[in-house]
C-alpha cells in the first residue's frame, strides 16, 4: 500500500472499507479489527467519540449509537501506519505526499477536484472533490511545494441520536 493508494479510492467514494459517514463504529471495528485507540473526551453516554487506527481516524456522534460523522486520513507524518485486513498488522509507508503528486493521481483516476476557499489561509491551501465531498488540506508554509496534511469527509447535518 502507498499513501496515494489509500487517498485516491477515498477521494472517489468518501469511504474506507466499512468506514463511511452514517455507518456505526462497530461496523468499522468489525471489518478492520478492534485495535482502535480512542480519545479521552466522552459524550453523553460516557463513550469516547474519537477513534484512531494508525493514520485512519473517525469521529462518532456523542451517544451510544456511535454513528460516524467524520473520517480523516492523517498524512502529516513521515511514516504513516495503515490498518490491513489482517487483525493487528499495520502497513507502514511514507506520508506527506506533495501537492503535484496528489493532483496528478486524482487526474489519472478521473477524479475531478476544485479549489476549496473556506480552508485556504496563509500557509495552507485546500481542494475539494465534489463527487465525495472529500477535502484535502495542504500546508504551504515553506517555499517548497505544498504537502498534504490530511484528507477528510464530514457530515454537515449532524444526525439526531435516539
Ligand atoms: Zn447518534
Amino acid at each position: 500500500m502507498t499513501v496515494l493508494g489509500t487517498l485516491i479510492p477515498f477521494a472517489q467514494t468518501g469511504r474506507i472499507s466499512a468506514a463511511r459517514i452514517g455507518a456505526q463504529l462497530k461496523d468499522v471495528t468489525g471489518a478492520l479489527g478492534e485495535s482502535w485507540a480512542h480519545g479521552s473526551s466522552t459524550g453523553a453516554d460516557g463513550l469516547p467519540y474519537l477513534y484512531a487506527d494508525g493514520s485512519l481516524e473517525v469521529a462518532t456522534c456523542q451517544a451510544h449509537c456511535q454513528v460516524i460523522e467524520s473520517i480523516v486520513i492523517q498524512t502529516d507524518l513521515p511514516a504513516m501506519e495503515w490498518p490491513t485486513r489482517e487483525p493487528g498488522r499495520m502497513d507502514t509507508f511514507p506520508g506527506y505526499p506533495a501537492y503535484g503528486d496528489v493532483l496528478r493521481a486524482l487526474g489519472e483516476a478521473g477524479c475531478r477536484w476544485e479549489e476549496y476557499g473556506p480552508l485556504a489561509f496563509e500557509g495552507q491551501c485546500a481542494i475539494r472533490v465534489p463527487a465525495s465531498d472529500v477535502i484535502f488540506v495542504f500546508t504551504a508554509e515553506n517555499e517548497e511545494e505544498p504537502l498534504l496534511c490530511s484528507a477528510s469527509v464530514a457530515e454537515h447535518r449532524p444526525h439526531a441520536c435516539g
